[in-house]
């Protein structure tokens, strides 16, 4: 299968290490689990959208993001096992580097420039299954849909739009396991059936 993953809030955690970095910053006392909403500058009244996104452009940051929990050995294993990944990411251009040097290629060595896409438009991308923590980039699109559990996109209803949620890794390797066998199963339905 050709497999797309999100690179923040998925592969790596953005969102828990970008508020820590503001609490340090300007002295807020916020929690990722705070964070209700997709756009930030909800969960830090008093700070403008220039410093919260700010942020997002400083290099410090990336140099303290860590893979998600059990991420790197999940993709590794797909990989070994024939799959096609694809880190699939709309990350501003400006810091491309640092996030491919400081985070993915420094936790995922074995992913290199060639499995990565830059696109704000996710739905143009062409693959069996996309796992992503942004409702916006699941909707629509040709792709079986995985989402990654976070508090901001927790008030979604997710089966309402034929999305399965998961919380960790180890849920998604099992989601990836069965779309696979329901896939092998569709071909052999179809080789019955000539
Ligand atoms: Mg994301």
């Amino acid at each position: 299968m050709r497999i797309l993953i999100d690179a923040d809030g998925v592969l790596e955690n953005l969102s828990q290490e970008w508020v820590l970095y503001l609490d340090e910053k300007y002295g807020r006392n916020v929690e990722y689990e705070d964070l209700k909403e997709w756009d930030m500058t909800a969960a830090f009244p008093g700070l403008t959208r220039e410093q919260v996104y700010g942020a997002e452009l400083e290099e410090a940051l990336y140099d303290r993001m860590k893979p998600m929990p059990g991420a790197p050995e999940c993709v590794k294993r797909l990989l070994d096992a024939g799959h096609e990944v694809y880190v699939v990411t709309n990350t501003p251009y400006a810091v491309i580097q640092y996030k491919m040097e400081k985070v993915i290629f420094r936790y995922f060595p074995f992913l290199s420039w060639k499995n990565i896409v830059i696109t704000s438009n996710k739905q143009m991308i062409d693959g069996d299954i996309l796992i992503d923590d942004g409702i916006h980039n699941l909707i629509g699109g040709t792709y079986r849909k995985l989402l990654f559990d976070a508090p901001y996109n927790r008030d979604f209803d997710e089966k309402a739009h034929g999305i399965v949620r998961v919380k960790n890794w180890q849920e998604i390797e099992v989601e990836i396991a069965a779309a696979e066998q329901s896939c092998r199963e569709r071909i052999s339905d179809g080789l019955q059936a000539m």
